[in-house]
């Protein structure tokens, strides 16, 4: 038989519901609060006085009424407690942020647990909030995923060109290839006479005339197409869901912006072309390789006939 409590205990636990510091509210099962410790008040601005008997739900509208009597009926109902975690609700009740540390993120990010509570006749006739303030968890946690998702977009991304470099961009055709439904075509372009571009207008400048071109290939492609930076001047392109026709159109359509483009830097106007090649995904196409070696082989044969063409892969 549990010995009981006396007054002097009674009162301690009080003054520890009062300076724990997370927030605890008592709510009967209409939801009205019974009891409301500092943490309430300090982060609610509402005292103890005020909240007591009113409704949780005129306390907090934000919080969706249905849908938190549904969970206070499960409490009850099965005895065991509820919980609501920031990473999938990142609060239940709003609550500015007011640490100055941290000085991101605008509101308290918050788990909860909702505990149920037995009368002397053993009748569960109230429950528990407990909330707990995780913003500076979820600060660190959202500042470390952002960071990881830059470092992830760098280490696929070509500097020069801002286009995947050869590694992802062999990933995402390797992707689209297991997961194609009809036609893949791919397409490997090639700037013609590069070396004499660096030869008379020097290293940067032959820089810019890489960045123009893959500036007009971003302007070229459809959301859906992968484009990277294959080699130093060659780059390749992806085109799912895309026929020969459709290209042969696209390529000859960059083929004829290239031509027409001007790169100027440093008072010098330098123009160029490309060379490309087109294979598009057939029954002999053995795997993703296969079809960098055919667009690859119909690149060679564009420089053969005289550059700035467009070859598609004959088998
Ligand atoms: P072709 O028409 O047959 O393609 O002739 P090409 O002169 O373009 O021949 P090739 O493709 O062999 O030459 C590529 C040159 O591109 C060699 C290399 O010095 C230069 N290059 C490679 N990467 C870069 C780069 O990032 N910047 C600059 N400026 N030059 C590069
Ligand atoms: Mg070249
Ligand atoms: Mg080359």
């Amino acid at each position: 038989m549990p010995r009981q409590m006396n007054f002097s205990e009674l009162h301690w636990l009080l003054a520890v519901v009062q300076s724990i510091d997370v927030g605890i509210v008592v709510l009967d099962l209409e939801c009205r609060v019974q009891v409301w410790n500092s943490f309430m008040e300090n982060r609610s601005g509402v005292a103890s006085k005020q909240a007591i008997d009113r409704s949780f739900f005129e306390l907090f509208p934000e919080v969706e009424k249905p849908w938190f009597t549904r969970k206070v009926g499960r409490v009850v109902a099965l005895g065991t407690p509820a919980f609501t975690i920031w990473k999938q609700r990142p609060y239940l009740v709003h609550f500015k942020n007011y640490q100055p540390i941290t000085g991101q993120g605008e509101f308290m990010y918050q788990n909860t647990t909702l505990l149920p509570l037995r009368s002397a006749n053993s009748e569960i006739d109230h429950v528990c909030l407990v909330i707990y303030d995780l913003t500076d968890v979820a600060i660190n946690s959202l500042a470390l995923q952002k960071a990881n998702n830059q470092m992830q977009q760098l280490s696929r991304t070509d500097h020069l060109t801002q286009l995947y470099n050869r590694g992802h961009w062999e990933q995402r055709l390797q992707f689209e290839y297991a997961h194609h439904d009809n036609a893949i075509a791919l397409l490997m372009l090639d700037i013609d006479h590069f070396k004499s571009i660096n030869d008379r207008y020097g290293h940067q400048a032959g820089d810019a005339v890489i960045k123009c071109l893959s500036q007009l290939i971003h302007q070229h492609l459809r959301d859906s197409d992968v484009a990277g930076r294959y080699g130093g001047e060659e780059f390749a392109i992806v085109l799912p869901r895309t026929d020969l026709g459709g290209a042969r159109t696209l390529a000859e359509r960059l083929r004829q912006s290239v031509q027409n483009q001007q790169v100027l830097h440093n008072g010098q106007t330098i123009a160029f072309t490309i060379s490309l090649g087109i294979a598009c995904l057939d029954h002999t196409a053995r795997d993703h390789r296969c079809l960098i070696e055919r667009a690859d082989q119909a690149l060679y044969a564009s420089k053969r006939a005289g550059r700035n063409r467009v070859s598609t892969y004959a088998a």
